[in-house]
């Protein structure tokens, strides 16, 4: 859980959107929602859909359970905020969120593919099988929220998921390293779509996966700090 203010995931959450903009992996409709968690059951959360200029006034609190507790939401957002808040209630080690449509990624989203792990880095941010596809349903519909939960919970260490037709759903410890997340599949998704041009990717031998754990392992505390 953070201890940190409300104030302090704010500045986080608007350094992090312009770090998404630095690497290229907002879409030009500049769209995109973030969150952090605040208090266990509260999130700080992004009250518009532009983030291009997002300042820390561009913020709202509100309760897991959708209530408004300082801010404004626009109606419109009502259901971006249950997509949101469904997350953080169904797992607790998820400490931000990031919600876009990051062009490689979300190519794949239109293709309704998984994202495969044949990218080493993926594996260092905890994604070590395939990027699932939830099932297309209307944004923040009931529907669309029990399918990106089913897949929550049913894969407790993925950090992501494709949103088919749509986007991509990040989210991890904070809000930094759910924009590393972001940033790390659009890649993987950009290089998979290069090879695919040059008689495709190659998986990882099955050893990488162990291999990578254990030089973390190793190296856990100094990555940690
Ligand atoms: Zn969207």
């Amino acid at each position: 859980m953070s201890s940190k203010t409300a104030d302090q995931l704010r500045e986080e959450l608007v350094e992090v959107a312009h770090k998404l903009f630095a690497a290229g992996v907002m879409f030009k409709g500049e769209h995109a929602n973030l969150s952090a968690r605040f208090d266990q059951d509260q999130m700080v959360i992004t009250r518009g859909g532009n983030v291009a200029k997002l300042g820390k006034e561009d913020f709202a609190i509100v309760k897991l359970d959708g209530t408004v507790v300082e801010g404004h939401i626009e109606p419109v957002l009502a259901e971006v905020v249950e997509m949101h808040a469904a997350v953080y209630r169904a797992r607790e080690s998820v400490g931000a969120i990031i919600h876009t449509h990051a062009p490689h990624v979300t190519t794949f989203a239109i293709a309704q593919q998984p994202i495969p792990v044949v990218y080493e880095p993926l594996l260092r941010f905890g994604i070590t099988e395939p990027v699932p596809v939830v099932p297309w349903a209307p944004r923040g519909s009931t529907e669309s929220v029990n399918g990106i939960v089913d897949i929550v919970k049913g894969h407790p260490g993925l950090p992501v998921v494709i949103l088919a037709n749509h986007g991509l759903l990040a989210f991890g410890a904070n809000p930094l390293a759910t924009a590393q997340i972001v940033t790390t599949l659009d890649e993987a998704a950009e290089l998979i779509i290069n090879a695919r041009l040059i008689g495709g990717e190659k998986p990882l031998p099955d050893a990488a996966f162990s291999k990578v754990q254990e030089h973390m392992k190793q190296f856990a505390p100094k990555a940690m700090a």
